[in-house]
This record gives structure tokens, sequence and C-alpha cells, in this order.
């Protein structure tokens, strides 16, 4: 006989059966909840610190099965299972769609772009991570010289529940295509989507631990952290990424950390301004502004300043969040961060800001309406502190050196946009941000060559492109002798008269460069000083 105890909190309600016979616990769950109805759509195990190991342990005894398999045979696995992600997309979009509130359309558009991404990822690795040639050097002429990417073994992957394909498919797909095995942690509010990843890619491959979801609450991720992966990639806020970093440092373990932003859209005096207020509109709204990239910031040069807010006022109008198949946008998955949002804008107001559109009011008990925000204090925490709210505060500034400096006057440095007809590339070359859009928004993130990822509080490390399938190997170098060289360095008979000869050659290779004239800073101007 059982016996269940429940506990319940905003988000997830977690139970624990006890066996009367024997007193020992015996399964504890958690409910993932619908959060525009808070009806119940799952129910998951909480898997604890053995089964996390024991998980571990499978993805390495067939990680060498995997890495054997080459960039051949890995691409042609996961080519089918791309094959069954598109095949039953509309099914994982109502999974995501019942897990995070979003609305059907959005949920395809992130499924749709992680399977280009895994396309990309498993088409390229041959040629990214494969054998490649480098000259040797003068210096080491009767070498060979030789670079590959070796897989790392087992990649742990713990993921947030804003985007729960395609962030944590930025991992997973490259991962794999790099050949490692993969043990998958989804965020406590959209594990069912996890599982349903991992069950689709099983429908290809049954019998390997290729791609395995473990479930639960953070104590599970914090599991995976010391397991004995390989490489551990989180995607999640700053906050949990320095515990992760903390956790993963007790065994070496590498990690990427994917944090939050704070991202900023600048409007020149020559950009199209009805582009840029659709751009602002959707990267500060859609998905109820819970994306790491969006747009929660904008600087418009004071000669189009108007017309943009006019402008970006008319398109929030029409923007509307609900739970049925006509809503913009869903609720906030995760119903403590209404306060987070509630908060900002109330300080916002209350520093001198007003609301546009939305404002005191707007967050309700599960849906917060677009707000948008003028007068702001830059140091306000509506423009400090990232708000993963619908909420999007705007700034005239005198000129794009402005926008520049305020643009970058954050600890974040994750993504970033630029509406200029004339400048835009130049502009976007002075933010400090790891992506930026250029006359469009988002639109880095669905560029498969392109790396993603960020500086400061937003994290290190890239998912996405080469780098991106760099970042799940190892370099292994190798440097063969071709023949017998002219000069033997590495050699304790080496002679007075080779280390003559051996001076000379550097002489001759890199004596110019000290005569060569220097640019009128560093150097040069020491130089002339003296
Ligand atoms: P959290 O940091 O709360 O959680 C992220 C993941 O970490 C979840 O799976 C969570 O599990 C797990 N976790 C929690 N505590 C620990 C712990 N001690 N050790 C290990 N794992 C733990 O982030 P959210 O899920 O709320 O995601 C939103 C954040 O993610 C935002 O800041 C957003 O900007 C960022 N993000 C960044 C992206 C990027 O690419 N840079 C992309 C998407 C989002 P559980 O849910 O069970 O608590």
């Amino acid at each position: 006989m059982t016996i269940a105890t429940t506990s319940t909190t905003s988000t997830t309600s977690t139970t624990s059966t006890t066996d009367t016979t024997t007193g020992e616990p015996e399964l504890k769950t958690f409910e993932s909840l619908n959060p525009a109805t808070g009806d119940v759509v799952g129910i998951h195990p909480i898997d604890d610190e053995a089964t996390v190991r024991e998980a571990v342990r499978r993805a390495r005894a067939d990680a060498g099965w995997w890495d054997e398999l080459g960039f051949g045979g890995r691409k042609e696995v996961l080519g089918k299972w791309r094959g069954v992600l598109a095949r039953r997309l509309a099914e994982l979009a109502a999974v995501v769609h019942d897990e995070t509130g979003k609305p059907h359309a959005d949920a395809q558009l992130e499924i749709g772009l992680a399977i280009d991404h895994l396309a990309w990822a498993a088409g390229h690795a041959g040629k990214v991570l494969g054998p490649t040639k480098s000259f040797a050097g003068l210096l080491m002429a009767n070498q060979s010289a030789s670079v590959e990417y070796r897989p790392l073994g087992v990649i742990g992957v713990i993921g947030p529940w804003n985007y729960p394909v395609f962030t944590p498919m930025g991992s997973i797909g490259y991962a794999l295509a790099a050949g490692n095995t993969v043990v998958f942690k989804p965020s406590e509010l959209t594990p069912g989507v996890g599982e349903w990843l991992a069950a689709s890619l099983r429908e290809v491959v049954p019998d390997r631990a290729l791609f395995q979801v473990v479930t639960g609450l953070g104590e599970t991720g914090a599991a995976l952290c010391t397991a004995g992966v390989n490489k551990l990639a989180f995607t999640g806020s700053t906050d949990t990424g320095k515990k992760v970093m903390a956790a993963c440092a007790q065994t070496l373990t590498p990690v990427i950390i994917e944090a939050g932003g704070k991202d900023a859209l600048l409007v020149d005096a020559d950009a199209d301004i009805d582009a840029a207020a659709e751009a602002a509109a959707w990267g500060a709204f859609s998905n109820a502004g819970q994306t790491c990239i969006g747009v929660e910031r904008v600087y418009v040069h004071a000669q189009v300043h108007d017309e943009f807010v006019a402008a970006l006022v008319a398109k929030a109008t029409s923007v509307h969040p609900g739970g049925g198949a006509d809503a913009s946008y869903g609720p906030a998955t995760m119903p403590k961060q209404l306060d987070v949002i509630r908060g900002h804008i109330d300080d916002a107001l209350a520093s001198g800001g007003r609301a546009l559109i939305g404002g005191a009011g707007a967050v309700g008990e599960r849906f917060v309406q677009p707000t948008v925000l003028v007068d702001v204090p830059e140091d306000s925490p509506a423009n400090t502190d990232e708000t993963f709210g619908p909420t999007v505060t705007v700034k005239k500034v005198a000129s794009m050196d402005e926008a520049v400096r305020l643009a970058n006057a954050t600890r974040y440095g994750l993504g970033s946009t630029v509406f200029s007809k004339a400048n835009g590339r130049s502009i976007a070359r002075q933010l400090r941000s790891g992506m930026t859009a250029v006359n469009d928004v988002i639109s880095f993130a669905a560029i498969p060559a392109l790396p993603f990822g960020g500086v400061g509080d937003s994290g290190f490390g890239r998912i996405h492109g080469a780098d991106g399938l760099k970042e799940f190997t190892y370099a292994h170098s190798i440097a063969s002798r071709r023949m017998k060289p002219v000069l033997l360095l590495t050699t304790f008979n080496r002679t007075a008269k080779q280390d003559t000869t051996f001076a000379q050659m550097i002489l001759a290779l890199h004596g110019r460069a000290s005569t060569m004239s220097l640019p009128a800073t560093g150097l040069g101007k020491l130089r002339r000083k003296r």
C-alpha cells in the first residue's frame, strides 16, 4: 500500500508516495501545469542523484559507439530524427503550447528553426570538426601539422522554459552532431517537451542512450552538474548560472553559460520608422516578452523620436495577450515573474516615467498587457535588470554615439538591434553584445551558421555555427615528422653551431619587425618621446 503526500507551489506541485510496509519513499513526482489555465498537463518523476548518475553512466557506455559512427553515420541518424520532428511538428507544438501557454504558431516557429539548426549541425560537423592540415612554419618545415576536433564524451544540458525546444536544441543538436551523447534536464515548467524530444530520437535509435532526459526541480539540475558529464551547457538566469558554475567547479567540469539579457534597439534618424517600430513591438512583446534576446530598451534619434513612438504605440494597441487561437502572445509562463514585471513598471512610474500604453495595472493574474514606457531614468530597474515581460522603455537621444553609449552601459551583453539605412553595420560594430541584427530583429538566432551567446552577465561560450560545434569538442593537434629536419632542435645532442644557426634564423625571420615603422600610437609614440 502506498500513501501520497502533496505540496503545491505557484508553479508546480510535488507528490511523494510512501510504501507503508517498508516505510521507504517510493517515487517523488511533480506536476506540469498549463500556465494559461492552471490545469495539470503531466506528471513527471523527480529524478534523484542516483538516477541522474545512472543516466550519465548509460550515456557514457554508448558514447564510443556514437563517436565511431563518424560524421556520415551521425548525419544519417540525425537526418532521420529531423524527419520525425518535421512530420510530427504539430504534435510537439501542442505540448509546447500546453506547458508554456504560447500560441501554437509561435511554438511551431521555434520548432521549425530548431529543425533547421539540427540540419546545419549534422551537415557541417564533418567539415568544421574533421582533420584539417596547417602549414607547420619555416622552423618546423619538416613536419606535417593537422588538427581535428574530438567529442568530449557526455554533455549535460540544462534548459529554460521560455523556448523549451529551440534553446536547448542549440546545445543538444550541436553536441550530438559533434559526436557526444547527451543527458538533458529540462525546466520543471516544461518537462513534457523534454521527454517528447528524447522519445522522438528513441524512435530512430531505440536501443542506444544517445539522448536521455532527467526530470525534476533545481536539485536534479544540480545533480547533473556533478554527475560526471564532460561539459555542462546551461541556459537560464544569470543567478542560477553562477550556482551551476560553482557546482561544476568541484569536478573541474567546463561550462557554457547562456544567461539573460537587457537588449537594446537603436533607431537612427534615417531609419525606416515603420519597420523599426514593427521590430521593436515583436522584439518586446512576442512570447510575452519572455525572450532572452527580446528588446527591452529602445534608443531613438531625436529627429524621429516622436514618429517612432507613435508608430510603436499604434502597433502595441493591436497586440493582445490571451489563451485563445487569436492571441498575439500567451500568459507569463512562470507566475513568480509577474511580481518582477509589476515591480519594474511601478518603479519606472514612481521615478518619473510615463506609460504610453499599459503601465500600472497591466499585470494581471496570468497575462500582462503590452507596456511602452518613456522618461524612465537609466538607473531604474526597468532599464538595468532583465524584466522578461512584454514591456519596453523608449528614450530620445541626440546622436547615435549617445545611443551606443547608453546601449553598452549594461552588465549584460547578449543581443542588440540597429535600424539605420546608411550606418547600420558601423553602429552594430560598436555595440558590446554577442549578436546584432541590422534592420531586422532577432534574425541572427535563425541563421545556423552564426554563433549565439553573450558577454558579461549574459554568459560565455557559444552555441550554433562552427563555434557551437567546436564548443562540444576538444582540439587534438597532431604534428607528424615527414623528413629529417635541417636543424634538429629537440635533442640533447644539439651543438653550439646549431644554436648559432638557430639564432641567425630567428634574426632573419623576425629581426626586421623591430625596425619597421610603427603607428603614431602605442610603442611608436613612446619611442618618439624618448
Ligand atoms: P532559471 O535560471 O530559473 O532555470 C534554468 C534551468 O536551471 C532550469 O532547468 C532550472 O530547473 C535549472 N536549475 C535551477 N536551479 C538549479 C541549480 N541549483 N543547479 C542546476 N540547475 C538549476 O531560468 P529560467 O528557466 O527561469 O529561464 C529564464 C532565464 O533564461 C532568463 O534569464 C533568460 O534570459 C534566460 N535565457 C537565456 C537564453 C540564452 O540563450 N542566453 C535563452 C533563453 C533563456 P527548474 O526549472 O526545475 O528550477
